[in-house]
């Protein structure tokens, strides 16, 4: 039985056989040409490209059919590849000035983007050079007038493991084929986790060489909750695994049942439950969830991976299918909160070097540092407003000014719209992000500006505990049980409640089994938890006694570390 940790990727078990996929070696000869053949040599190139672009077309309709409009979008990064200078014009040139045939021009100008994309520090952009070589080998397999190899060989349903897998790949797998993947390489943000995630296929990637170590017919445990696989499973691990999946499924039935129900307390407290949302494309898997409405939309996705900054149409067309899916309900805008490690490319003059993006210029900092695109944002959730109770958050603040001075661009962005003749709610509320100590401790000044707050613990505790949410060095010491985790929310919710304002923590830690309840027991009016988390923490706050916890957490507050809060807590559930 081997045992191989790697990147969890998309939860659930999978146990079955392996399918190994072979990576498709193309052999590229140079091969030297007349000049009187030049001519016929760029065409036939060009001739690849058309037939290039006529099999983009094919798979988008395949992607849009199987995984809807946010992901189709993948193919239009294929179409800008391959308009690319770099290969439409540098390819044609090298085959009319180094007189070689164009497999060999074309496999050269790929090698040389591929260097160009090694170098890139930002994740997201370096996974994309995976792109440019599925581009690429289609082009070749073209020219080539070889058959791209699709994964249609798979006879029976099966665990697929592969040295990586391209986006045209996965695209090309009938679902019920695949019981789950396992690449060596790619990340958490590679095409194989978001395909996998959105298929509900269990998957673990960056297992470095497992591919190498697995055959064809291999028997395999795939946890992709864990991130681990086993080559050769014992019979044990075989019963252990399949009693949990069979558990799982179980649990999964048990939580279905809680859609729609009251998250009441067993002794008969309600606590808000809301949903974070993080793009369009989750609508209707949160309304399904049936939540008390939507607590964190977070915007970023709408100013990433891209060169400019999304036009305010584009921006009221989001907000109002969120408005509208959840009508009736609050659904909390956040403006977008850029920078720390979500770096955008938007061309502004200050997105330079930092030496601590974190302590950099992120959130309203940077919104109010380019408040055109804070007054476009607030234009656009304005616009959207109308429908449904809309509420817009600021993240990220700071000191009483920070929201003054939004509040300035708010009412420009009111003024505005007003004297285009564009019906605006006057009354949209603006909230802030308590995320930063300094405004946890000053929450009683920033109460006279801000007109609700929720709690974003994952920014609260990196910057209270001093320890960078994303360095895997220190993530040991990112504690949401510190005794100063505990005093700090303390503090947050005795500040607001004197002024008669409820609290709403939206960060992880109201996700976590183990810490919603403490929450609660805390004194937070309302949590706002991932889609995936929710049903699940509903589950713990009908089982929970408030009366119990909130004497447990009082006891756990005064504790001098995180051990002995832990021990106080687990006391509670014995
Ligand atoms: C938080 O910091 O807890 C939060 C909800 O915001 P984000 O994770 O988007 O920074
Ligand atoms: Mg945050």
């Amino acid at each position: 039985m081997i045992v191989i940790k790697g990147v969890a990727a998309s939860p659930g078990i999978a146990i079955g056989k392996a399918y190994t996929v072979e990576p498709e070696e193309i052999v590229v000869s140079r091969v030297e040409i007349p000049p009187e053949s030049v001519r016929q040599e760029v065409k036939r190139f060009k001739g690849a490209i058309d037939a290039t672009f006529r099999d983009l077309d094919q798979t988008e309709a395949k992607v849009l059919k199987m995984l809807g409009k946010e992901h189709a979008k993948l193919i239009d990064t294929h179409r800008l590849i391959l308009s690319d200078p770099l290969i439409t014009k540098d390819v044609s040139r090298r085959i009319a000035e180094e007189r070689v045939n164009a497999e060999f021009a074309l496999s050269e100008a790929l090698e040389r983007i591929n260097r160009a994309f090694e170098k890139i520090q930002d994740e997201f952009f370096r996974e994309r050079r995976h792109d440019l070589f599925d581009v690429g080998k289609r082009l070749l397999s073209h020219l080539m007038k070889q058959e791209k190899k699709t994964l249609s060989g798979i006879r029976a349903p099966a665990i697929l493991v592969a040295r990586n897998l391209l986006p045209s790949d996965t695209l090309n797998l009938r679902e019920s084929d695949v019981l789950g993947f396992v690449t060596d390489l790619g990340g958490k943000t590679s095409h194989t986790a978001i395909l996998a995630q959105s298929m509900k296929i269990p998957a673990v990637v960056g297992l470095s060489d497992a591919s190498h170590r697995i055959k064809t017919g291999d028997e395999l445990i795939l946890d992709g909750d864990q991130g681990l696989i086993i080559i050769h499973p014992s019979p044990e691990a075989v019963t252990k695994y399949q009693k949990a999946r069979i558990d799982a499924l179980k649990e999964e039935e048990a939580l279905d049942a809680l859609r729609g129900a009251p998250a009441l307390t067993a002794d008969g407290h309600k606590v808000k439950m809301m949903v974070n949302l993080d793009g369009i494309d989750e609508l209707k898997t949160v309304a399904a969830l049936k939540p008390d409405g939507i607590g964190l939309f977070r915007t970023e996705y709408l100013f990433l991976n891209r060169t400019s900054a999304p036009a305010e149409d584009e921006q009221t067309k989001a907000y109002l299918a969120a408005a509208r899916a959840f009508d009736g309900l609050p659904l909390v805008i956040r403006t977008a909160d850029i920078g720390g490690d979500r770096t955008a490319h938007l061309g502004l003059e200050t997105s330079k070097n930092e030496q601590n993006p974190f302590l950099g210029l992120r959130g309203i900092r940077l919104f109010l540092r380019h408040s055109e695109l804070l007054k476009t944002q607030f234009r656009a959730i304005l616009r959207a407003a109308g429908s449904g109770k809309v509420k817009i958050m600021l993240p990220m603040v700071t000191t009483l000014r920070e929201i003054q001075s939004a509040r300035r661009v708010f009412q420009q962005a009111v003024q505005e719209l007003s004297a285009e003749g564009t019906p605006v709610n006057k009354k949209v509320e603006l909230g802030i992000m308590v995320e930063i100590p300094a405004a946890a401790l000053t929450l009683d000044a920033l109460l006279e500006e801000a007109d609700f707050v929720s709690v974003g613990t994952n920014d609260l505790i990196q910057y209270l505990l001093a320890v960078d949410r994303v360095n895997e060095d220190v993530a040991h010491l990112y504690d949401p049980f510190h005794p100063a985790v505990l005093r700090v929310l303390r503090e947050i919710v005795e500040t607001a409640h004197k002024r008669g304002k409820t609290v709403t923590v939206c960060g992880e830690m109201a996700s976590d089994p183990k810490a919603a309840g403490l929450l609660v027991g805390l004194g937070v009016d309302a949590l706002s938890v991932s889609s995936r988390m929710f049903l699940r923490i509903k589950q713990i706050i009908r089982r929970m006694s408030l009366e119990r916890t909130r004497e447990a957490v009082q006891q756990a507050a005064a504790q001098a570390d995180s051990d002995a809060v832990r021990r106080v807590l687990a006391a509670l559930d014995s």
